[in-house]
Protein backbone atom coordinates (compact mmCIF):
# COMPACT_ATOMS: atom_id res chain seq x y z
CA UNK A 1 0.00 0.00 0.00
CA UNK A 2 1.26 3.54 -1.04
CA UNK A 3 1.68 5.78 1.95
CA UNK A 4 -1.15 8.05 2.18
CA UNK A 5 0.75 11.41 1.81
CA UNK A 6 1.97 9.89 -1.46
CA UNK A 7 -1.16 9.18 -2.38
CA UNK A 8 -2.73 12.80 -1.02
CA UNK A 9 0.29 14.03 -3.44
CA UNK A 10 -1.23 12.35 -6.60
CA UNK A 11 -4.27 13.39 -5.81
CA UNK A 12 -3.52 16.95 -5.82
CA UNK A 13 -1.44 16.88 -9.44
CA UNK A 14 -4.77 16.61 -11.56
CA UNK A 15 -6.29 19.31 -13.02
CA UNK A 16 -9.07 16.94 -14.17
CA UNK A 17 -11.78 16.50 -11.70
CA UNK A 18 -12.71 13.19 -12.59
CA UNK A 19 -9.52 12.00 -12.11
CA UNK A 20 -9.15 13.92 -9.38
CA UNK A 21 -12.20 12.22 -8.37
CA UNK A 22 -10.98 8.74 -9.08
CA UNK A 23 -7.45 9.44 -7.23
CA UNK A 24 -9.28 9.91 -3.83
CA UNK A 25 -11.61 7.21 -4.56
CA UNK A 26 -7.79 5.19 -4.84
CA UNK A 27 -6.43 6.83 -2.37
CA UNK A 28 -9.78 5.73 0.26
CA UNK A 29 -9.79 2.12 -1.34
CA UNK A 30 -6.27 1.76 -0.20
CA UNK A 31 -7.22 2.01 3.56
CA UNK A 32 -7.58 -1.20 5.17
CA UNK A 33 -10.65 -2.69 5.99
CA UNK A 34 -12.55 -1.48 2.91
CA UNK A 35 -14.77 -2.91 1.46
CA UNK A 36 -16.14 -0.37 -1.57
CA UNK A 37 -15.33 3.81 -2.34
CA UNK A 38 -18.02 5.30 -4.81
CA UNK A 39 -18.82 8.48 -5.90
CA UNK A 40 -22.58 8.77 -6.31
CA UNK A 41 -24.26 11.60 -8.08
CA UNK A 42 -26.99 13.24 -6.46
CA UNK A 43 -29.88 14.87 -8.71
CA UNK A 44 -33.12 16.36 -8.51
CA UNK A 45 -35.96 15.42 -11.15
CA UNK A 46 -39.36 16.30 -11.31
CA UNK A 47 -39.02 17.42 -7.22
CA UNK A 48 -37.51 14.13 -6.29
CA UNK A 49 -33.95 13.83 -4.81
CA UNK A 50 -31.92 10.45 -6.42
CA UNK A 51 -28.23 9.23 -6.23
CA UNK A 52 -26.81 7.07 -8.82
CA UNK A 53 -23.40 5.74 -8.89
CA UNK A 54 -20.65 7.77 -11.24
CA UNK A 55 -17.48 6.20 -10.12
CA UNK A 56 -16.83 2.96 -8.53
CA UNK A 57 -14.51 -0.03 -9.19
CA UNK A 58 -15.55 -2.74 -11.26
CA UNK A 59 -13.56 -5.92 -11.77
CA UNK A 60 -10.80 -4.32 -10.46
CA UNK A 61 -11.12 -1.78 -12.91
CA UNK A 62 -12.41 2.66 -12.03
CA UNK A 63 -15.37 3.11 -14.13
CA UNK A 64 -17.16 6.70 -14.79
CA UNK A 65 -20.36 7.56 -16.14
CA UNK A 66 -18.36 10.55 -17.12
CA UNK A 67 -16.38 8.54 -19.45
CA UNK A 68 -18.16 5.14 -20.23
CA UNK A 69 -21.17 5.15 -22.71
CA UNK A 70 -22.69 2.31 -22.14
CA UNK A 71 -22.85 2.59 -18.51
CA UNK A 72 -25.99 4.07 -17.51
CA UNK A 73 -26.54 2.59 -13.32
CA UNK A 74 -29.74 2.94 -11.94
CA UNK A 75 -30.91 5.57 -9.89
CA UNK A 76 -32.21 5.28 -6.26
CA UNK A 77 -34.68 7.92 -4.67
CA UNK A 78 -32.50 9.22 -1.57
CA UNK A 79 -35.25 8.75 0.23
CA UNK A 80 -34.25 5.03 0.39
CA UNK A 81 -31.39 6.22 2.18
CA UNK A 82 -32.86 8.03 5.34
CA UNK A 83 -29.43 8.84 6.86
CA UNK A 84 -28.26 10.51 4.13
CA UNK A 85 -31.72 12.14 3.13
CA UNK A 86 -31.42 13.90 6.33
CA UNK A 87 -27.86 14.65 6.36
CA UNK A 88 -28.09 16.76 2.73
CA UNK A 89 -31.71 18.28 3.95
CA UNK A 90 -29.47 19.52 7.21
CA UNK A 91 -26.51 20.65 5.33
CA UNK A 92 -24.60 17.99 7.36
CA UNK A 93 -20.85 17.07 6.22
CA UNK A 94 -21.60 13.09 6.55
CA UNK A 95 -23.97 10.37 7.41
CA UNK A 96 -23.71 7.14 8.91
CA UNK A 97 -25.62 3.65 8.31
CA UNK A 98 -25.50 -0.07 9.48
CA UNK A 99 -27.07 -1.22 5.93
CA UNK A 100 -26.32 -5.21 7.62
CA UNK A 101 -24.77 -8.08 6.37
CA UNK A 102 -21.67 -6.32 7.75
CA UNK A 103 -21.60 -3.24 5.60
CA UNK A 104 -21.37 -0.19 7.51
CA UNK A 105 -21.47 2.55 5.22
CA UNK A 106 -20.38 6.60 4.89
CA UNK A 107 -21.38 8.82 3.16
CA UNK A 108 -19.51 12.37 2.65
CA UNK A 109 -21.22 14.71 0.67
CA UNK A 110 -19.58 17.32 -2.15
CA UNK A 111 -20.66 20.57 -0.50
CA UNK A 112 -20.31 23.24 -3.32
CA UNK A 113 -21.94 26.88 -3.41
CA UNK A 114 -24.87 25.52 -1.18
CA UNK A 115 -25.22 22.79 -3.63
CA UNK A 116 -24.81 19.08 -3.34
CA UNK A 117 -24.68 17.16 -6.35
CA UNK A 118 -21.69 14.34 -5.64
CA UNK A 119 -21.28 11.92 -2.51
CA UNK A 120 -18.73 9.97 -1.50
CA UNK A 121 -19.64 6.75 -0.20
CA UNK A 122 -17.21 4.23 2.21
CA UNK A 123 -18.02 0.63 2.91
CA UNK A 124 -16.24 -1.28 5.28
CA UNK A 125 -16.94 -4.57 7.26
CA UNK A 126 -16.09 -2.86 10.92
CA UNK A 127 -18.08 0.10 12.62
CA UNK A 128 -16.02 3.10 11.91
CA UNK A 129 -13.87 4.19 14.65
CA UNK A 130 -13.16 7.41 15.93
CA UNK A 131 -9.80 7.51 14.33
CA UNK A 132 -11.19 6.35 10.98
CA UNK A 133 -13.42 9.09 10.95
CA UNK A 134 -11.03 11.24 11.38
CA UNK A 135 -8.33 10.30 8.55
CA UNK A 136 -11.41 9.56 6.46
CA UNK A 137 -12.90 13.03 7.03
CA UNK A 138 -9.40 14.45 6.71
CA UNK A 139 -8.71 12.79 2.94
CA UNK A 140 -11.92 14.34 2.35
CA UNK A 141 -11.68 17.56 3.10
CA UNK A 142 -7.98 18.05 1.33
CA UNK A 143 -10.44 16.27 -2.07
CA UNK A 144 -13.15 19.10 -1.19
CA UNK A 145 -10.76 21.93 -1.47
CA UNK A 146 -9.00 21.14 -3.95
CA UNK A 147 -12.20 20.42 -6.13
CA UNK A 148 -13.31 23.78 -5.19
CA UNK A 149 -10.16 25.13 -6.87
CA UNK A 150 -10.88 23.52 -9.77
CA UNK A 151 -14.34 24.13 -10.11
CA UNK A 152 -13.13 27.87 -10.19
CA UNK A 153 -10.77 27.04 -12.73
CA UNK A 154 -13.36 25.34 -14.42
CA UNK A 155 -16.40 27.58 -14.39
CA UNK A 156 -17.22 31.07 -15.62
CA UNK A 157 -17.26 33.76 -12.51
CA UNK A 158 -20.51 35.33 -14.29
CA UNK A 159 -22.89 32.62 -14.45
CA UNK A 160 -21.30 29.66 -12.76
CA UNK A 161 -21.27 27.25 -15.59
CA UNK A 162 -18.78 25.76 -17.17
CA UNK A 163 -16.45 27.58 -19.28
CA UNK A 164 -14.97 27.33 -22.44
CA UNK A 165 -11.75 25.89 -21.74
CA UNK A 166 -13.64 22.61 -19.94
CA UNK A 167 -16.23 22.11 -23.13
CA UNK A 168 -13.12 21.93 -25.22
CA UNK A 169 -11.78 19.28 -22.32
CA UNK A 170 -15.27 17.54 -21.63
CA UNK A 171 -16.32 17.26 -25.26
CA UNK A 172 -13.48 15.67 -26.70
CA UNK A 173 -13.79 12.99 -24.05
CA UNK A 174 -17.43 12.03 -24.41
CA UNK A 175 -17.77 12.57 -28.18
CA UNK A 176 -16.45 9.26 -30.15
CA UNK A 177 -17.18 7.05 -26.73
CA UNK A 178 -21.20 8.09 -26.55
CA UNK A 179 -21.65 7.80 -30.08
CA UNK A 180 -19.70 5.21 -31.42
CA UNK A 181 -22.71 2.61 -32.31
CA UNK A 182 -24.66 5.96 -33.25
CA UNK A 183 -26.30 6.08 -36.79
CA UNK A 184 -24.32 8.63 -39.22
CA UNK A 185 -25.08 12.37 -38.42
CA UNK A 186 -26.30 13.11 -41.73
CA UNK A 187 -28.80 10.67 -42.50
CA UNK A 188 -32.29 12.41 -43.10
CA UNK A 189 -34.15 8.30 -41.84
CA UNK A 190 -32.06 9.04 -38.54
CA UNK A 191 -35.16 6.79 -36.60
CA UNK A 192 -36.56 9.53 -34.02
CA UNK A 193 -36.36 6.83 -31.17
CA UNK A 194 -32.46 6.31 -30.84
CA UNK A 195 -30.59 7.36 -27.85
CA UNK A 196 -27.97 9.57 -28.81
CA UNK A 197 -25.70 13.06 -27.27
CA UNK A 198 -27.05 16.17 -29.16
CA UNK A 199 -25.15 19.54 -29.11
CA UNK A 200 -27.10 22.69 -28.90
CA UNK A 201 -25.34 25.75 -29.72
CA UNK A 202 -27.60 29.00 -27.96
CA UNK A 203 -26.94 32.44 -28.76
CA UNK A 204 -29.64 35.55 -26.95
CA UNK A 205 -31.31 37.30 -30.06
CA UNK A 206 -30.56 41.59 -30.17
CA UNK A 207 -28.16 41.51 -26.86
CA UNK A 208 -26.69 44.12 -28.10
CA UNK A 209 -29.87 46.34 -27.48
CA UNK A 210 -30.06 45.01 -24.20
CA UNK A 211 -26.24 46.72 -23.26
CA UNK A 212 -27.04 49.78 -25.90
CA UNK A 213 -30.66 50.53 -24.16
CA UNK A 214 -29.80 49.60 -20.22
CA UNK A 215 -26.06 49.52 -20.20
CA UNK A 216 -23.88 46.22 -19.51
CA UNK A 217 -24.51 45.77 -15.98
CA UNK A 218 -28.07 45.18 -16.48
CA UNK A 219 -26.73 43.17 -19.71
CA UNK A 220 -24.57 40.80 -17.10
CA UNK A 221 -27.80 40.10 -14.99
CA UNK A 222 -29.42 39.37 -18.12
CA UNK A 223 -26.69 36.51 -18.44
CA UNK A 224 -26.87 35.63 -14.91
CA UNK A 225 -30.90 34.84 -15.40
CA UNK A 226 -30.07 32.82 -18.34
CA UNK A 227 -27.51 30.67 -16.91
CA UNK A 228 -30.69 30.05 -14.22
CA UNK A 229 -33.43 29.66 -16.87
CA UNK A 230 -30.97 26.98 -18.30
CA UNK A 231 -30.00 25.36 -15.18
CA UNK A 232 -33.36 24.48 -14.50
CA UNK A 233 -34.53 23.46 -18.25
CA UNK A 234 -31.87 20.35 -18.63
CA UNK A 235 -31.38 17.55 -16.25
CA UNK A 236 -28.01 17.48 -14.04
CA UNK A 237 -26.35 14.60 -16.12
CA UNK A 238 -26.91 16.81 -19.34
CA UNK A 239 -23.59 19.75 -19.49
CA UNK A 240 -24.17 23.55 -19.77
CA UNK A 241 -21.89 25.90 -20.97
CA UNK A 242 -20.95 29.49 -21.34
CA UNK A 243 -19.21 29.88 -24.27
CA UNK A 244 -18.36 33.28 -24.88
CA UNK A 245 -20.38 36.63 -24.59
CA UNK A 246 -23.89 35.16 -24.67
CA UNK A 247 -23.22 32.27 -26.25
CA UNK A 248 -24.02 28.93 -24.69
CA UNK A 249 -23.81 25.68 -25.60
CA UNK A 250 -25.52 22.38 -24.30
CA UNK A 251 -24.86 18.72 -24.34
CA UNK A 252 -27.84 16.32 -24.25
CA UNK A 253 -26.91 12.55 -23.38
CA UNK A 254 -28.47 9.71 -23.81
CA UNK A 255 -32.12 11.28 -25.45
CA UNK A 256 -34.00 10.69 -28.83
CA UNK A 257 -34.39 13.33 -31.83
CA UNK A 258 -38.45 13.62 -30.50
CA UNK A 259 -36.58 14.44 -26.93
CA UNK A 260 -33.94 16.87 -27.68
CA UNK A 261 -36.34 18.70 -29.87
CA UNK A 262 -38.66 18.72 -27.23
CA UNK A 263 -36.59 19.90 -24.82
CA UNK A 264 -34.75 22.80 -26.52
CA UNK A 265 -38.28 24.02 -27.80
CA UNK A 266 -39.26 23.74 -24.24
CA UNK A 267 -36.19 25.78 -22.87
CA UNK A 268 -36.51 28.27 -25.75
CA UNK A 269 -40.15 28.69 -24.77
CA UNK A 270 -39.50 29.17 -21.00
CA UNK A 271 -36.76 31.91 -21.75
CA UNK A 272 -39.61 33.42 -24.27
CA UNK A 273 -41.84 33.39 -20.85
CA UNK A 274 -39.37 34.61 -18.52
CA UNK A 275 -39.79 38.33 -17.69
CA UNK A 276 -35.97 39.78 -17.17
CA UNK A 277 -36.26 42.64 -14.41
CA UNK A 278 -36.17 46.14 -16.16
CA UNK A 279 -35.42 44.18 -19.38
CA UNK A 280 -38.29 42.75 -19.71
CA UNK A 281 -38.97 39.93 -22.83
CA UNK A 282 -36.07 38.36 -24.31
CA UNK A 283 -35.83 35.58 -26.80
CA UNK A 284 -33.12 32.94 -28.11
CA UNK A 285 -32.18 31.11 -31.10
CA UNK A 286 -30.28 26.90 -31.23
CA UNK A 287 -29.11 25.50 -33.20
CA UNK A 288 -28.29 21.75 -32.52
CA UNK A 289 -27.13 18.50 -34.10
CA UNK A 290 -26.04 14.71 -33.22
CA UNK A 291 -22.95 15.18 -31.56
CA UNK A 292 -21.88 11.32 -33.40
CA UNK A 293 -18.77 10.49 -35.12
CA UNK A 294 -17.14 14.00 -36.27
CA UNK A 295 -15.13 15.89 -34.87
CA UNK A 296 -15.76 18.55 -32.26
CA UNK A 297 -14.76 21.36 -34.83
CA UNK A 298 -17.57 19.97 -37.35
CA UNK A 299 -20.24 19.19 -34.80
CA UNK A 300 -19.86 23.11 -33.96
CA UNK A 301 -19.82 24.02 -37.03
CA UNK A 302 -22.65 22.24 -37.83
CA UNK A 303 -24.80 23.51 -35.09
CA UNK A 304 -23.94 27.23 -35.70
CA UNK A 305 -25.07 26.24 -38.99
CA UNK A 306 -28.18 26.20 -38.40
CA UNK A 307 -27.99 28.64 -35.46
CA UNK A 308 -27.03 31.62 -37.75
CA UNK A 309 -30.07 29.40 -40.23
CA UNK A 310 -32.48 30.41 -37.32
CA UNK A 311 -31.19 34.14 -36.86
CA UNK A 312 -31.83 34.42 -40.25
CA UNK A 313 -35.26 33.60 -40.57
CA UNK A 314 -36.85 34.84 -37.49
CA UNK A 315 -35.15 34.02 -34.66
CA UNK A 316 -36.89 32.64 -31.31
CA UNK A 317 -36.58 29.33 -32.92
CA UNK A 318 -35.13 25.99 -32.30
CA UNK A 319 -33.61 24.17 -35.73
CA UNK A 320 -31.90 20.92 -36.20
CA UNK A 321 -29.11 20.91 -38.51
CA UNK A 322 -30.00 17.66 -40.14
CA UNK A 323 -33.27 18.71 -41.34
CA UNK A 324 -32.15 21.62 -42.69
CA UNK A 325 -30.15 19.89 -44.83
CA UNK A 326 -32.29 17.57 -45.73
CA UNK A 327 -34.44 19.88 -46.78
CA UNK A 328 -31.92 21.78 -48.95
CA UNK A 329 -32.16 25.05 -46.80
CA UNK A 330 -28.30 24.99 -45.70
CA UNK A 331 -26.79 23.63 -49.03
CA UNK A 332 -28.72 26.33 -50.55
CA UNK A 333 -27.27 28.82 -48.22
CA UNK A 334 -23.92 27.12 -48.53
CA UNK A 335 -23.26 27.08 -52.42
CA UNK A 336 -24.55 31.05 -52.32
CA UNK A 337 -22.14 31.31 -50.08
CA UNK A 338 -19.66 29.79 -52.02
CA UNK A 339 -21.02 31.74 -55.18
CA UNK A 340 -20.21 34.88 -53.67
CA UNK A 341 -17.00 33.70 -51.77
CA UNK A 342 -15.41 32.78 -55.37
P1 LIG B 1 -28.14 38.40 -32.72
O1 LIG B 1 -29.61 38.24 -32.50
O2 LIG B 1 -27.80 38.39 -34.17
O3 LIG B 1 -27.35 37.41 -31.95
O4 LIG B 1 -27.78 39.85 -32.20
P2 LIG B 1 -26.86 40.21 -30.98
O5 LIG B 1 -26.98 41.67 -30.75
O6 LIG B 1 -27.14 39.34 -29.83
O7 LIG B 1 -25.45 39.74 -31.52
P3 LIG B 1 -23.99 40.24 -31.41
O8 LIG B 1 -23.11 39.05 -31.44
O9 LIG B 1 -23.76 41.31 -32.46
O10 LIG B 1 -23.87 40.91 -30.00
C1 LIG B 1 -23.51 40.24 -28.87
C2 LIG B 1 -23.26 41.28 -27.82
O11 LIG B 1 -23.06 40.66 -26.55
C3 LIG B 1 -22.04 42.11 -28.04
C4 LIG B 1 -21.47 42.35 -26.67
O12 LIG B 1 -21.57 43.71 -26.34
C5 LIG B 1 -22.37 41.59 -25.75
N1 LIG B 1 -21.65 40.86 -24.73
C6 LIG B 1 -20.74 39.86 -24.89
N2 LIG B 1 -20.30 39.43 -23.68
C7 LIG B 1 -20.93 40.18 -22.72
C8 LIG B 1 -20.88 40.21 -21.30
O13 LIG B 1 -20.15 39.47 -20.64
N3 LIG B 1 -21.68 41.10 -20.66
C9 LIG B 1 -22.49 41.96 -21.36
N4 LIG B 1 -23.25 42.81 -20.67
N5 LIG B 1 -22.56 41.96 -22.70
C10 LIG B 1 -21.78 41.09 -23.38
MG1 LIG C 1 -23.44 36.09 -30.34
MG1 LIG D 1 -26.77 37.27 -29.97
Amino acid sequence: MKPLLQNLVEMTGHRDYLRLEVSVLSTLQQLSGILEVRALEVFLLNGVRYIRPRTWMLSGQWTSTESEAGTDPQRRPLDQLPALQTCIQERGSHARANLGKGRHTLWLPVWMHDQVSTCLEVTQSRPFSVHRLEVLTAIFNVYQNYQSLLDYSERDALTGLFNRKTFDEQFARHSGTENRAATAPNDARLPGGELQQWLAVIDIDHFKQVNDRFGHLYGDEVLILMANVLRSSFRSHDRIFRFGGEEFVVLLRSTSLATAHKVFNRFRQAVEEYSFPQVGRITVSVGFVSSASNTPVEILGQADQALYFAKENGRNQVRFYDELVASGDLQARISNEDIELF
